[in-house]
């Protein structure tokens, strides 16, 4: 197996240089993400293909990045088939028929076949391709080389679930990781290992502030995150709030006319 990454043409500050796609070609040519429907992408796409029809496109999950240039595919590849695992508040938005995946099944791509790994957390329909006899696994957004996914607060996002997904993701001891943004993972057990300890240490500093007075989350980040910029403080305090989500649902923490407070134990 041998994927080919085509750039979804689509950079900026939350894609980074641009969303990458997966085109595995072989018997059941399959593209994994459909990317924004850019023309470049397309046309990549098709010159990739070189005159084969593109049978397959398994989105990983139903953010715009990923999901939106479903339609503009199927209108390049009549006869495609779209699949995904259900987010049923946002399924009906990129104006294609979803075949529906669940956790555990296996479906052909190329010339072999990957099994669907269910790892929700960064968002409710999120899933990863499992490769077996090459250990690959195609990542989606679950990890990103040399920075952290974004883990929004309920109900789009779960940071309890996505530290789930992580530690799955791990026990599976996968020898690379193929991204939807950034540079492939070579080491994962490695980037995995840090994810969940930044995690950690980010949830306890947040205790900490609570602890020290900050009860309230725009006080909570301003404690948490020095020299922030002004552009990320948005999605810095919808982190925190994650993070507070986290510890309400654990037991241990409680919100009480806005404020945060932390239960002893
Ligand atoms: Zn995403």
């Amino acid at each position: 197996m041998k994927p080919i990454s085509l750039n979804a043409c689509n950079p900026g500050p939350m894609t980074g240089r641009g969303n990458r796609t997966w085109l595995i070609t072989g018997r059941v040519p399959t593209l994994i993400d459909a990317g924004v429907g850019d023309p470049r992408h397309l046309d990549a796409l098709d010159a990739a293909l070189d005159g084969v029809r593109l049978a397959n496109v398994i989105v990983t999950h139903g953010h715009s990045d990923h999901a939106s240039g479903a339609a503009a595919i199927a209108g390049r590849a009549p006869g495609a088939q779209f699949f995904k695992m259900p987010w049923p508040e946002r399924d009906g938005r990129w104006g294609v028929p979803w075949t529906m995946l669940a956790d555990g099944d296996s479906i052909a791509v190329g010339d072999t076949t990957v099994a669907v790994v269910y790892t929700p957390g960064h968002a409710p329909d999120h899933l990863c391709l499992w490769h077996a006899s090459t250990r690959t696994l195609f990542g989606g957004d679950l990890a990103i080389k040399a920075t952290t996914v974004y883990v929004p607060p309920a109900p789009h996002g779960d940071l309890v679930a996505y530290l789930a997904s992580l530690e799955r993701v791990r026990a599976m001891d996968p020898a690379r990781i193929l991204p939807a943004h950034g540079r492939v993972i070579d080491d994962p057990h490695k980037l995995l290992n840090h994810y969940l300890a930044h995690r950690r240490d980010r949830e306890n500093q947040i205790v900490e502030a609570i602890r020290g007075g900050d009860t309230q989350p725009d006080a909570i980040v301003a404690r948490v995150y020095a020299d922030l910029k002004v552009e990320l403080q948005s999605r810095a305090r919808e982190t925190v709030v994650a993070h507070l989500q986290k510890l309400e649902g654990e037991g241990r923490a409680i919100q009480r006319n806005g404020h945060w407070w932390v239960v002893a134990n």
